[in-house]
């Protein structure tokens, strides 16, 4: 089988992740998508890696196919790494998007800008049916910003200015641009490097 042919159910349940996903699947893989049956995976691992792993398993073992996950952290420095791999609730439990990045610009109130450095880390994880696994990691250095900037795109993107772009946020920027700097662009990236391998060792 080529990794052309390849199907992945996807075991991301957020929307905004799985469009995303899609994108960067497109001449990989074909996704499938997540059993509507298989509730939320409780992501109690204390690692990117640990909780990608906890998702595609569940939908791997749910579906009986190879599954995709991906879990991603945003490293400040100024906060010693923080929110890292507790992004999603980094301003508690039930936190929204908006929460979150308002906790984070408190957190970094008083911070100079060139003090505001931080990284977003993607995790990509395959799970086969038969125990395989790949795992790949993408990084985007960037900055975070004194203020919101700009409305597209989700969580952390309007608080994010890549370094290899040209000063605008993530959330500036059209889903084409992100994705050809992103975090989550540069797993794929490698994902498809990996299956093209884990491919040619099938027998
Ligand atoms: P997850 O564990 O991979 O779902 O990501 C944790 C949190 O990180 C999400 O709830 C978002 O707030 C944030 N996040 C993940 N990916 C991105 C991204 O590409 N841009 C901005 N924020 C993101």
């Amino acid at each position: 089988m080529t990794a052309r042919q390849l199907r992945l159910v996807c075991a991301s349940a957020n929307p905004d992740k799985v469009d995303e996903i899609k994108q960067l699947l497109t001449g990989i893989a074909e996704m499938e998508p997540r059993p509507s049956t298989l509730g939320e995976v409780i992501e109690d691992a204390d690692s990117l890696t640990g909780n990608a792993r906890l998702k595609a398993v569940a939908v791997c073992d749910a579906s009986g196919h190879a599954a995709v996950a991906d879990d991603t952290g945003l490293e400040v420095d100024a906060l010693g790494g923080a929110p890292g791999i507790y992004a999603a609730r980094f301003a508690g439990e039930n936190a929204t998007y908006a929460d979150n990045r308002r906790k984070l610009l408190d957190d970094m109130n008083g911070v100079e800008q060139h003090l505001r450095t931080a990284r977003f880390r993607t995790v990509v994880i395959v799970v086969w049916p038969n125990g395989d696994e790949i795992v790949v990691e993408g990084v985007c250095e960037g900055q975070i910003a004194a203020a919101e900037m700009g409305d597209a795109g989700f969580g952390y993107d309007s608080l994010f200015i890549p370094d290899d772009g040209d000063g605008r946020s993530f959330a500036q920027m059209s889903a084409d641009e992100k994705n050809m700097m992103s975090h989550r662009a540069r797993a794929f990236a490698a994902l498809s490097g990996a299956l093209a391998f884990h491919s040619s060792t099938e027998g």
